[in-house]
């Protein structure tokens, strides 16, 4: 530094010495041209299509076909589309179009998402035979569309999955699995073409002697149970789904039968490091889950703002009071942070970074937590109208809850952030 001029330490700050200026930055959340055309276009399907259905859909508490076929049509649903958002090498395109997506309603935005449940199963135990041939069948065509279900879930496996009871036995005779059990919960149970089950070929082994099944569409043995009344997300289809000697192919077991057996020898020799392995699964999906909740969140700010700047008491808009101003900056900044959280993680995931500290149980944690109070902050904004039907945040409370619950419980989260940052066995 010593004996340099100001215009040279201007020139090396400027990157204007060396060539510098031609190098790659090293930090950056600029998004690129892609990421924002392909954020505009959803944006533009979440507004002009899936806004305006939003409360029919939650009143019928029904699939909503036509609005699937639609996405279907411009794209958005199937399996090129998807792919596409997946390719973006910073892992950011699918939290942009989940948020967008979710921001035009969030029960709407399951029943064209909760399909990529059962396609992140397959993608993650399957062979590359077995994505090419049951991908594209968890979507079907643009003129019938189909959905997926995964069923991991069951009345009593809810957070502690090791206590799955649904069996998987293999029939050598007919190189066969016969799958038996009840499943719970299920986002499209029963309505799905493909499901995705999971079964255990060995309880003793606990959660390591679970293996995940394609159950084909129209597979006998398998039938919808009880269809679950929701408090939120109610276009979104939940259901129990009942396994009664239900026979799929050997060619069904994700992964094949002879890794399942290499897994299976580990396991009980104690050598098995599966739970690594199920861990950076679960964190690289997370961040998608929080991005839904992101965009339930910015959702009801932005309708919470407009209505404080319109809506006038004591003859002023009560945006002028600071106690409604500073409820609104609180939650523009959580939505904010949850977002970065979210994209955080969501690069982590892409660019195969350790999870050393869960992140991606902290993004999907603070946007489901954030969504909640974001949208009950909403609700008190708006007063009175806030608790009917007749506007929009209401909804938007009722489906923000589900985020502290599914896929992993705000407690559950916790649990995994606290192992992973301290390396204690807390129970
Ligand atoms: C709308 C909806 C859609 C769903 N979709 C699917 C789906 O598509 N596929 C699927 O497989 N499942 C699905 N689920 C199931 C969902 O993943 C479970 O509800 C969730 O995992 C919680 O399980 P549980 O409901 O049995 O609660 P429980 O596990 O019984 O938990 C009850 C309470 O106890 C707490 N708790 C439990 N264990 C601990 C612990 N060790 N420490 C601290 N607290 C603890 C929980 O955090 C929670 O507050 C869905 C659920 C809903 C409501």
């Amino acid at each position: 530094m010593e004996g340099q001029t100001a215009e040279e330490l201007v020139a090396q700050a400027t990157g204007a010495e060396n060539g510098a200026g031609d190098s790659e930055p090293e930090f950056n959340l600029e998004l690129s041209q892609d990421q924002k055309d392909i954020r505009e276009w959803v944006h533009g399907f979440a507004e002009g299509v899936v806004r305006p259905a939003a409360h029919e859909w939650d009143e019928r508490e029904e699939t909503p076909w036509p609005v699937i076929q639609e996405a279907a049509k411009i794209g958005l649903y199937g399996f090129e589309g998807l792919a596409q958002f997946w390719m973006d090498p910073t892992g950011l395109t699918m939290p942009i179009v989940n948020e967008e997506l979710f921001w035009g309603d969030a029960g709407i935005g399951m029943s064209i998402m909760g399909t990529t449940l059962a396609v992140a199963a397959i993608y993650s135990s399957g062979t590359p035979e077995q994505l090419g041939e049951w991908v594209p069948r968890c979507f079907g065509t643009v003129d019938e569309p189909q959905v997926a279900a995964f069923c991991s879930s069951e009345p009593d496996a809810g957070s502690d999955v090791s206590a799955i009871r649904t069996t998987a036995r293999y029939d050598e005779a007919k190189d066969e699995w016969v799958l038996n059990g009840q499943k719970a919960w299920a986002t499209n149970g029963g309505i799905a073409g493909v499901h995705v089950v999971i079964a255990s070929v060995d309880r003793e082994l606990g959660s390591r002697g679970h293996a995940a099944f394609v159950v084909p569409p129209g597979t006998k043995g398998l039938e919808q149970g009880a269809k679950v009344k929701k408090h939120g997300l109610r276009a979104s289809h939940t259901a129990d789904v009942h396994l009664d000697d239900c026979r799929v192919p050997g060619s069904c077991l994700l992964g094949g039968k002879e890794k399942l057996d290499e897994r299976l020898a580990r396991a009980r020799e104690g050598t098995s490091s599966r739970g690594q392995a199920a861990m950076k699964t679960f964190e690289v999906s997370r961040p998608t889950v929080g991005s839904q909740a992101v965009g339930i969140a910015r959702a009801a700010y932005e309708y919470a703002l407009d209505y404080a700047k319109q809506r006038e008491q004591f003859g002023r808009p009560i945006v002028e009071n600071q106690a409604i101003a500073f409820a609104l900056a609180d939650m523009k900044m959580e939505i904010d942070a949850s977002r970065l959280l979210v994209w955080r993680a969501a690069w982590m995931g892409r660019t195969g970074k350790d999870f050393n500290n869960a992140e991606g149980s902290m993004s999907k944690l603070k946007a489901g937590e954030v969504a909640v109070w974001a949208t009950e902050r909403a609700i008190q904004i708006l007063g009175g109208n806030g608790y009917t039907r007749e506007f929009p945040v209401e909804r938007m409370h009722r489906d923000a809850k589900i985020y502290t619950i599914f896929e992993g419980t705000s407690e559950i989260q916790r649990l995994v952030i606290s192992r992973a940052i301290s390396g204690a066995r807390i129970r």
